[in-house]
C-alpha cells in the first residue's frame, strides 16, 4: 500500500474512533479529555460533534493550527507526568470520554506513558466512560469494547470504566 494510502487509512480509522466514542457516551454527561493537542486535527474533531460538551486539552507545547487551540482554562500545558495527575484531582468522576494520541517512534516511551495514563486515569471516570487510545492502555476498573466496524485490531483502543 502507498504511504498516501496508510496516511488516509489511519486518518480514516482514527475519525472513525472518534465519531464511535462519542456515540458510545452520547447518553451520558460529563467531560472530554484531549490528550496530545499535536496539530489539534482530533481536538477539532471531537468539538465539532460533540459542540456541547467540555473538552480540556493536554500537551507539553502548543504548534496546533491557531483555530484548534484551546482557551486557557481548558489547557493543560506541560508533561502530562505533571498535569494529568493535576487535572485527575480536579475532575474526580466527571470525565465520559478520554481521547489520547500521545504516541511517539519511541516504543518504550510509548510503553511508559500508556502506564502512567492507566495507573493515574481511573479516579476521574465516571461509569460507563470511555478511553479510546492510540496505544494499548492497562486502565484498572475497565473493560474492553469492540472497534468501529473496518477498523484493524490493534489501530485503536477502547475500554470502559464499569
Ligand atoms: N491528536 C493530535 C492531532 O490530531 O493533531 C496529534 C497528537 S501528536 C501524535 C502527540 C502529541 O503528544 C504531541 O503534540 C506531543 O507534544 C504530545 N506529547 C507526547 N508526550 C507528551 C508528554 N509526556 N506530555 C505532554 N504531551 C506529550
Amino acid at each position: 500500500m502507498s504511504r498516501l494510502n496508510s496516511v488516509i487509512r489511519r486518518l480514516q480509522a482514527q475519525r472513525d474512533c472518534l465519531n464511535a466514542a462519542a456515540e458510545m457516551i452520547k447518553d451520558q454527561d460529563g467531560i472530554v479529555l484531549e490528550v496530545g493537542l499535536g496539530n489539534g486535527r482530533t481536538f477539532d474533531h471531537l468539538r465539532e460533534i460533540m459542540p456541547d460538551r467540555e473538552i480540556f486539552v493536554f500537551d507539553r507545547q502548543i504548534a496546533a493550527h491557531p483555530k484548534c487551540i484551546p482557551d486557557d482554562d481548558h489547557l493543560f500545558l506541560g508533561d502530562i507526568f505533571e498535569t494529568l495527575p493535576r487535572a485527575v484531582e480536579q475532575f474526580k468522576g466527571k470525565v465520559a470520554l478520554v481521547h489520547s494520541d500521545v504516541g511517539t517512534g519511541d516504543e518504550a516511551l510509548n510503553a511508559k506513558i500508556a502506564a502512567f495514563i492507566g495507573q493515574t486515569l481511573p479516579p476521574a471516570l465516571m461509569i460507563g466512560a470511555i478511553v479510546a487510545s492510540d496505544q494499548k492502555i492497562d486502565v484498572p476498573g475497565t473493560i474492553a469494547e469492540p472497534l468501529p466496524e473496518g477498523v484493524p485490531q490493534d489501530r485503536y483502543f477502547f475500554r470502559r470504566f464499569k
